[in-house]
C-alpha cells in the first residue's frame, strides 16, 4: 500500500481501543507495580473515547484526525499520560496538516513530530524509563525501514518489533521521571506501563496496516 489514508488511522484507533480494551489488566498491574494502578484504566477510557469520537464525527482530513484523537486523550485519560499521547496525536496532526494521505515517509515524519511533542512536553528522554523508550527505537526502526524502500506495513511491523524490545528494556531501567522515579532504585524489575501501552499502539498501527495492504 502505497498511502496510508485517513481511514485506515481511524481503523488504527479503533484497533486500540480493542487491544488496550484486552490488555486492560496487564497494564494495570504494571503501573500497580511502580506507580498507582490506573495506567490501564485511563487508556482504555481514553482509546475507547476517542474511537467513539471519530465514528460520530469522521475527520477528513490527517490533520483533524490527530486534532480529534489529541483532545479527547486530553480530556479522557487523565494522569501524566492523557496530556503526553494527547500531545503526540495532536502535533501528529498538526504535522500532516490538510493531508488526507500520507506515504511511510510522511507517516514517519509526523510521528517523528508526535514524539518531539512527548519531549517537549514531558521533558523525558529515552533512558528514564517512560513511554518515550518505545517510542523512540520505533520511530528509528521506521525511518530505517522507509529509507530502505519497505512498504508500510513491512515498515510499521518492524517499529511494533523495536517497540516491543524498547518496552522489554525498560526493565532494567530507573526511572527519572514520572511517579515510577519516587521508588529509585525499587523500579528495576518492572516494565514501564507507557511503555508497555506505546508497544500496543505501535503493534495495532502495523496490524492495520497489514490488513489494508
Ligand atoms: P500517572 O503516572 O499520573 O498515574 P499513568 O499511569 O496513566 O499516569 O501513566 C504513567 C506513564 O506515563 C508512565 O509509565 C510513563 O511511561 C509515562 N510518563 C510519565 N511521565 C512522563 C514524562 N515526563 N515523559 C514521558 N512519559 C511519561
Ligand atoms: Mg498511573
Amino acid at each position: 500500500m502505497a498511502q496510508i489514508d485517513v481511514d485506515v488511522l481511524i481503523r488504527w484507533i479503533q484497533r486500540s481501543a480493542e487491544v488496550i480494551a484486552e490488555n486492560r489488566e496487564y497494564l494495570t498491574d504494571l503501573d500497580a507495580a511502580i506507580g498507582d494502578a490506573d495506567h490501564g484504566g485511563n487508556m482504555t477510557r481514553g482509546t475507547k473515547a476517542a474511537s467513539d469520537k471519530l465514528a460520530q464525527t469522521p475527520p477528513a482530513t490527517i490533520g483533524e484526525f490527530g486534532k480529534t484523537v489529541g483532545m479527547t486523550l486530553v480530556s479522557t485519560v487523565g494522569g501524566a499520560s492523557g496530556p503526553l499521547f494527547g500531545t503526540f496525536f495532536m502535533r501528529l496532526g498538526q504535522d500532516a496538516g490538510d493531508a488526507d494521505s500520507l506515504d511511510v515517509a510522511g507517516l514517519a515524519k509526523a510521528l517523528r513530530a508526535g514524539y518531539e511533542g512527548v519531549v517537549a512536553r514531558g521533558k523525558a528522554e529515552p533512558g528514564d524509563k517512560t513511554m518515550l523508550d518505545a517510542w523512540e527505537p520505533a520511530l528509528k526502526a521506521l525511518d530505517e525501514a522507509a529509507a530502505s524502500g519497505a512498504d508500510a506495513a513491512d515498515a510499521l511491523a518492524k517499529a511494533a518489533d523495536a517497540a516491543d524490545a524498547g518496552r522489554d528494556a525498560t526493565k532494567e531501567l530507573v526511572a527519572k521521571k514520572g511517579r515510577a522515579s519516587y521508588l529509585g532504585e525499587r523500579a528495576v524489575g518492572h516494565i514501564d506501563p507507557g511503555a508497555a501501552s506505546t508497544a500496543l499502539l505501535v503493534r495495532a498501527l502495523a496490524d492495520e496496516l497489514k490488513a489494508a495492504a
